[in-house]
């Protein structure tokens, strides 16, 4: 099977994307299967750097380590000064970035989520890019938007295509009048970011559901041709803090993914309350990744999953037709949730967080 050829406005094709270590190689035998032969399902998740510090990080990738788990962790590149809008660690700090990259020297990729816990112009965003560069050998292969910054790709109303966008930008008026406008893919914003994320990042964080099986849901990865910044999105099931977490990963739930060979991509928190006040882990998530540990799974990184969906069922550019559907579901999706497990978490928003 060959790649798909896809048009990030032109700035880079499938074919000549980098190819990590752990892509298939062109020309390599591809079934529709989209994990190696032996393993039972794929699982994955991305770690939103959210108030992740030295005092609640390293219990949680020692966990990992130990049930041999190769995740995302992802970064905030510079200090953001006395006004962060979350909290949580940089990469400015030495022993925080010594640690970090030891997670990369065992095998956990880094991904990005903006250059810092505040809005970056371009000017920062570029350097922040750079720097990152420079820490962990090579640009970001994937990443995600932090909540409240400015600089979010397609967030907000833009999110959302036609009626639904005018809906959702009303509501947002009179439900959140604080969210900030969101501009990383204006030109004429000084938030502009976009071009730099298509020339150097593969997948970004797109819709996110509460299932546990991605596939249930659509594809996995797309391509949106009139959000085109982004080389493809990617779903993710969406679990900000530990009860989702919990919820996701109930054993029940981990039996249909196991028999049906799914895909699994968390978006979490681990720095939100994976762990208790006395600096250890809950018990609960112990016993919920002990037990994910013993079912056999593929368990890598976020873009090497990626690597492996888009080897397998390719990156399609999504009609307006099914586009609307996935936004449909999407929202629908977001409104049960919520009424199930409350609203928003002040800095954890369900799409740029
Ligand atoms: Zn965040």
């Amino acid at each position: 099977m060959t790649l798909p050829f896809l048009r990030p406005l032109g700035f880079r094709h499938l074919s000549t994307w980098r190819v990590g270590e752990h892509m298939t190689p062109k020309g390599q035998e591809t079934s529709s299967r989209i994990f190696p032969p032996g393993y039972k399902f794929a699982f994955s998740i991305f770690d939103d750097t959210d108030r992740t510090t030295l005092h609640n990080g390293p219990q949680v990738y020692q966990l990992l380590n130990e049930l041999g788990f190769a995740i995302t962790k992802s970064v905030w590149v510079d200090d953001p000064g006395p006004h962060f809008t979350t909290g949580g660690s940089t990469c400015a700090e030495p022993a925080y970035l010594d640690w970090v990259l030891e997670l990369q020297t065992q095998g956990h990729e880094i991904g990005y989520h903006n250059a810092t816990d505040h809005s970056s112009t371009r000017e920062q965003t570029l350097a922040a890019l750079e720097a990152f560069e420079k820490h962990f050998g090579h640009p970001p292969r994937c990443g995600a938007d932090h909540a409240a910054n400015a600089e979010a790709l397609y967030a907000g109303a833009a999110r959302v295509s036609g009626v639904s966008s005018a809906a959702y930008r009303f509501a947002q008026k009179m439900l959140q009048p604080d969210r900030p406008q969101f501009s990383g893919e204006d030109p004429t914003s000084p938030y502009f970011w976009g071009d730099l994320c298509a020339e150097r990042i593969d997948y970004w964080r797109g819709f996110s559901f509460a299932e546990t099986d991605l596939r249930s849901v659509g594809p996995i990865l797309h391509h949106d041709p009139s959000r085109a910044y982004v080389n493809a999105w990617f779903t993710s099931s969406h679990a900000p803090r530990l009860e989702q977490f919990l919820q996701r990963l109930r054993p029940d739930r981990l039996d249909r993914l196991e028999e049906s060979g799914g895909v699994c991509i968390l978006y979490t928190h681990f720095g939100l309350d994976f762990v208790g006040e006395r600096g250890r882990l809950e018990p609960e998530f112990v016993t919920a990744m002990t037990d994910l540990a013993a079912r056999g799974g593929w368990y890598v990184p976020v873009s090497t999953l990626l690597d492996a969906v888009r080897n397998s069922d390719g990156c399609p550019s999504l009609s307006v037709r099914k586009r609307a559907k996935l936004e449909r579901n999407w929202m629908i999706d977001r409104v049960r949730d919520r009424s199930r497990f409350g609203p928003r978490v002040a800095t954890h928003d369900q799409n740029a967080s």
